[in-house]
């Protein structure tokens, strides 16, 4: 099921259903064109009477919120577009705009640039540690960081190590880290996976 799909972000999606309840707060750390958060709108809200959960959306570039502005006027009602805040704001900020005591269930990063943008607007190892540092301080227990990080650029390889590096400094006792690599496209993204569980 899994593997018959064709993109990264789609096998993302599925991993995210697993653990998106209706209800929950859930961050999009890059939110670009805004599929991605168009797609977590739809897993944080309950169609049937309206009561859902709340996108929090962020991207570095003005750009890229227009973008996703523009899709979820396209395709959302007023009341359930109400339910995504957008901030054009670096990720590693991310603790900033999360109200206190709030429970997060997932930070979700689409890594790289910006689909048919500006490509040297791109997201950087440094600033990448960083905003995983912040998403580890906001998850709650039972959520999950989300990283699908493409290897095909240049610096691409060496965010992929620093990503790597900070699942694997992660306690065994309260994470569990994984990868999804494909073996036979060396230059296909590769899907990381850092789930918090439950005490
Ligand atoms: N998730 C998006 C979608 O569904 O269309 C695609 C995201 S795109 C691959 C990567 C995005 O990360 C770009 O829009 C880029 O502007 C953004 N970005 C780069 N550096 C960032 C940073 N430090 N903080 C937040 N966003 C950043």
């Amino acid at each position: 099921y899994l593997f018959g799909r064709k993109k990264a972000t789609e096998v993302a999606h599925v991993v995210w259903e697993q653990v998106i309840q209706k209800g929950d707060m859930v961050i999009d750390a890059t939110c670009g064109n805004g599929n991605d958060t168009l797609a977590m709108l739809k897993m944080v809200t309950d169609e049937s009477d309206c009561c859902g959960g709340c996108v929090y959306a962020m991207d570095i570039q003005k750009d890229a919120i227009e973008s996703t502005s523009c899709l979820l006027d396209q395709t959302l009602g007023s009341e359930e577009k109400e339910r995504v805040k957008l901030f054009n704001m670096c990720h590693s900020k991310m603790e900033e705009i999360v109200p206190e005591n709030s429970s997060v269930r997932m930070v979700a990063f689409n890594l790289g640039y910006l689909p048919g943008g500006n490509k040297s607007i791109i997201t950087a190892s440094n600033t990448t540690v960083l905003a995983l540092k912040a998403a580890e301080s906001v998850l709650m227990p039972g959520g999950l960081i989300s990283l699908v990080v493409y290897i095909g650029h240049p610096g691409g390889r060496e965010e992929l190590e620093v990503v790597e590096a900070f699942g694997s400094s992660l306690p065994v006792s309260d994470w569990v880290c994984c990868k999804l690599q494909m073996l036979n496209r060396p230059l296909a993204p590769v899907l990381v996976f850092m789930f918090k569980r439950e005490k």
